[in-house]
This record gives structure tokens, sequence and C-alpha cells, in this order.
């Protein structure tokens, strides 16, 4: 199994709700993001997907939340935009931007809050794409 990851960053406000802590005011993160894709075949120039196409699947989801209060923004209005959903949320997008030339899955998300707290989103199972 081949695996090509890339990661991202961006910058964004939050406040966790139904949180008894500092987490439920309003602050900010430099947030990481890792998305991960895995396949078993290479295409001809012997890529399993480019990690240009990959970043660019990421960016529009990444220009969706930079310098923007996540609360504000569908569907963190509604669910809470915690590290676990917001890999969710990459996870939903990312499926939907990547076409490579060989069938590949998406094996994991993982969204950094700190240098030391990350959440990660794996979907169960999923077929080569
Ligand atoms: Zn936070």
């Amino acid at each position: 199994m081949f695996e090509v990851s890339v990661e991202q960053t961006f910058a964004a406000g939050h406040a966790l709700r139904n949180y008894k802590g500092g987490c439920e005011d309003v602050h900010g993160h430099n947030f990481r993001v890792r998305v991960t894709v895995e396949g078993e075949q290479l295409d001809a120039t012997g890529l399993l997907v480019d990690f240009l196409e990959l970043k660019s699947s990421i960016d529009g989801a990444i220009a969706y939340l930079d310098h923007k209060f996540i609360n504000d923004l569908p569907p963190f209005d509604k669910i809470n935009p915690s590290a676990e959903n917001l890999a969710k949320y990459f996870y939903d997008r990312v499926s939907e931007g990547v076409k490579p030339g060989v069938p590949v899955r998406i094996s994991e998300v993982c969204v950094w809050e700190t240098d030391t707290s990350s959440a990660a989103y794996r979907p169960k199972y999923s077929a080569l794409v």
C-alpha cells in the first residue's frame, strides 16, 4: 500500500459549546491539517496522487475557514467546531475534490489545534475510488 500525505495550515477562531473550561470562550488557533491518501497502484508517472492536486483540494476547504470565526459557518453553527468535527469536515470536502487517475481512498485526516494536541478522523471502511 502506498501512502501520500500533505499538510496545510490556517488561522481561525472558535469557541466550544457545552464545554466547561477555557475552550468555552472565544479563542484562536493556528490549525494544522494533514490529509493522508492510500492506494495500491501508481499511475504511469509513478504517482499515487499529485501533491499539488491534493493540496488544491484542501485549499478550498481551508479558504472557507481561514481567518474566520468558525462557529458562524455551517455546519459549525450547529455542530461544535472541535478538532474532531473539523477533521470530518476536511474528510468530506477533500473526498469530493480528489479525482486521481488510480484508485485511492483518504485513510486519515488529522487536525492539530496546537503542536501537542490533535484529533484524527478515519473512515471505518471505504472502498478505493
Ligand atoms: Zn480551541
